[in-house]
């Protein structure tokens, strides 16, 4: 396991430290750098490989679960002009957890018991490169996005940078390799939601999205500032800055310190009155129609 382990460590602590000693400025940051899912991810030709292989076991191999009676069919794409989307549009007590990723096993753990005892609803972005963490909870999840509580957005499956010289055709199959990935595992589509790796994108990779049918590109303007280790203080005080009516708030589960936060985090939108919901119901978007 400690070599296991070691493919989490996404930086050397002296950047580590840097980082921690920007504190709240890193609230708005999005995905950190360094981040695991930038390696070299295995090649999409491997299905049919060994169920024991990480990161790359495809999904249709795994136990087969009888299809979800409560889910529409998945909707073909509607390709068109993108919007970016970063917060509500309308006076509301409603706000919109969003955690992206999935890096940490025990922290997407954490996220689903979360899910499922406070009956919260969040939107999940994760990245398929981390598919042999997320599917252990497809059971858990499938229930959750049948009643509507959970959505699942697209982040790419390899969460490269998409600035980062990368082709259209590149970009094309890495989003839709994790839409795959996402309709077999939890049985919707993410259309129309895509939130870029990191939160880097122009106009140029907006509209090779589009063409997908990816026309809602999601951004935040609330953030757990989770994407580097924080201490739990630190953490505490960006959610007690940002949880906020209309807010699009980013998480990830890539760090174990929102584990002992989630009391922490139901009391602020309890106090506040805050209505957690979807990107589906803030937005009016549906996954019938995708
Ligand atoms: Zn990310």
């Amino acid at each position: 396991m400690v070599s296991g382990m070691s493919r989490h460590q996404p930086m050397d602590r002296r950047l580590l430290l840097s980082m921690l000693s920007i504190g709240a400025a890193q609230a708005l940051i999005g995905c950190a750098n360094n981040h695991p899912a930038a390696s070299p991810s295995p090649a999409p030709s491997t299905v049919g490989s060994t169920p024991t292989a990480l990161g790359n076991t495809p999904v249709q191999l795994a136990a087969p679960r009888p299809a979800p009676p409560a889910l529409p069919p998945v909707p073909p794409p509607h390709p068109g002009p993108p919007t970016v989307v970063s917060r509500a549009s309308s006076r509301t007590r409603q706000i919109a957890l969003t955690i992206d990723d999935g890096y940490d096993a025990q922290t997407v753990a954490g996220y689903v018991e979360f899910a499922q005892r406070s009956k919260i609803a969040i939107t999940f972005s994760p990245n398929g490169a981390y598919s042999a963490i997320w599917n252990r909870h497809a059971d858990v999840l499938r229930p959750l996005v049948e009643t509507g509580q959970v959505q699942i957005g697209n982040h790419t499956w390899t969460h490269k940078d998409l600035l980062d010289h990368r082709t259209d055709a590149e970009i094309h199959a890495d989003v839709e390799r994790n839409e795959q990935w996402i309709q077999s595992t939890f049985g919707i589509t993410s259309r129309p939601w895509f939130r870029p790796p990191y939160g880097s994108h122009n106009h140029h990779v907006d509209a090779l999205v589009g063409e997908l049918g990816y026309t809602k590109i999601l951004l935040w303007n609330g953030s757990f500032g989770d994407s580097t280790l924080l201490t739990p203080e630190q953490l505490l005080a960006l959610a007690t800055r940002y949880l906020q009516p209309g807010t699009v708030m980013l998480g990830h589960a890539n760090h174990n310190t929102i584990l002992g936060l989630f009391a922490q985090v139901e009391q602020l939108i309890a106090q506040r009155q805050l209505e957690p919901v979807t990107l589906d119901t803030m937005f009016g978007t549906s996954r019938a129609v995708g």
